[in-house]
């Protein structure tokens, strides 16, 4: 019994000075149509208890679901806080937004939760603030809750323009973040490489198409840039999307990618990387849309087609909403 317990605590001590990582709580898991459950994951460090949103699709939805699978059960409500616990989780843990690009299924969580939301700022490339500022807070669609853009100005949200390819600090978290253009059917999204105060990254790529079909480098520069962590055993997951099966034609896919795809994007990196580099790496897949149609689920046939070609050894994850992964 006592040499159980010690064991446990040995475990416990070690795992505590080796458990650096991240913990990724999924707030939304769908590409469309699903309203209430749209891309959004709530990302925070081992090293620290403030979270950073990416992408916001869903997000009070996503809380209230999430909270009740028991995703914050160790996060304490203190007794003086005039709020819920999703309230409190909005208000209070949710450093900042980090928005990929602004599809509507993207930033509608943040739009329709903005209200009553805490001033925070919203990490983005410039092309996507100016289309936050422009679309949507805009006293058109929605009042203006930004710092900048048409008309009076609420200054709850401070556009934070990233400049690409370079670290920037995240505001109360222990994170930097760096941002990457991506090519998506003539638009641009992004991949942010999230990296915490020991060197350990965490990608996240908003939508995608692959290279070839877009006629980019993107995402090759992306896989250039993660290539030296992934040597160093540094990149703890990533999550990209795959919206189609393989059976949608290249000239379908409107800057999405299927399994066939992210596997030869996934082999791009492994290439820079060395040989098994990527063997047992998390991959979240993304963006799966939710169906109207009898029959087979896509995301079945999205897992199967992945495992089918996964040469690689890549460990896929398809969390539901609610889910918490760590990294
Ligand atoms: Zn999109």
């Amino acid at each position: 019994m006592f040499k159980t317990k010690l064991a446990l605590l040995i475990g416990c001590l070690s795992f505590g000075v080796n458990a650096a990582g991240f913990e990724a709580v999924t707030l939304g898991s769908k590409g469309g149509i699903q309203d209430g459950n749209l891309t959004a994951f709530m990302l925070k460090s081992d090293q620290d208890s403030n979270y950073v949103l990416l992408d916001a699709g869903s997000v009070v939805n996503g809380l209230i679901v999430a909270d009740k699978e028991g995703a914050f059960a160790d996060i304490k409500l203190p007794t003086e806080s005039p709020y819920t616990k999703v309230g409190y989780l909005l208000k209070e843990k949710v450093k900042g937004y980090f928005i990929s690009h602004a599809h509507l299924d993207h930033v509608a969580g943040m739009i329709i939760s903005s209200p009553d939301d805490s001033n925070k700022p919203i990490y983005a490339l410039a092309a996507t603030n100016d289309a936050l500022m422009s679309n949507y807070f805009n006293w058109s669609a929605w009042p203006n809750f930004g710092n900048e853009g048409n008309g009076f100005k609420l200054n709850k949200y401070t556009y934070n323009d990233l400049a690409p390819s370079q670290w920037h600090a995240v505001a109360e978290t222990s994170m930097q973040v760096m941002a990457m253009p991506l090519a998506h059917s003539g638009g641009q999204s992004t991949a942010f490489i999230v990296k915490d105060s020991e060197g350990d990254v965490f990608a996240y790529l908003g939508d995608t198409g692959p290279d070839a079909v877009e006629k980019s480098d993107a995402l090759g520069n992306v896989w250039k840039t993660l290539a030296p962590f992934v040597k160093q055993g540094q990149l703890k997951g990533m999550v990209i999307e795959v919206s189609y099966t393989n059976e949608t034609p290249d000239k379908a896919l409107f800057g999405h990618l299927t399994p066939n795809w992210l596997i030869k994007e996934l082999t791009a990196l492994e290439t820079l990387a060395g040989k098994g580099s990527l063997d047992d790496l998390d991959v979240v897949v993304s963006h799966i849309k939710y169906s109207l149609k009898k029959g087979e689920d896509p995301q079945v046939v999205i897992e199967r087609q992945l495992e089918a070609s996964n040469t690689l050894g890549v460990n896929f994850l398809f969390p539901e909403q609610g889910d918490t992964l760590n990294f």
